[in-house]
């Protein structure tokens, strides 16, 4: 199992943006996600 310098949980607008950032300064990353990427912002529907 790989070394991981840091994990990540929950895939949503907070989630992705460190992993993002951390990926970018090359440290090995894990982002757990229990539901499906993008967090809570993937419910929300735009109305006229
Ligand atoms: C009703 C409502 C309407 C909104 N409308 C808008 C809008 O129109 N525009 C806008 O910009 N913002 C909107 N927001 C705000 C926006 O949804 C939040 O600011 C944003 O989603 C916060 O991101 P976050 O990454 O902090 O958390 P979240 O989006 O909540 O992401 C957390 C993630 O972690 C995961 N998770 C939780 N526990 C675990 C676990 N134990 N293991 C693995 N994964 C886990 C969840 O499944 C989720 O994907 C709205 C919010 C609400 C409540």
């Amino acid at each position: 199992m790989p070394d991981w310098d840091a994990v990540i949980i929950g895939g949503g607008p907070a989630g992705l943006t460190a992993g993002l950032c951390l990926s970018r300064g090359n440290w090995r990353t894990l982002l757990i996600e229990k539901e499906s990427v993008g967090g809570y912002i993937m419910n929300v529907e735009y109305g006229e």
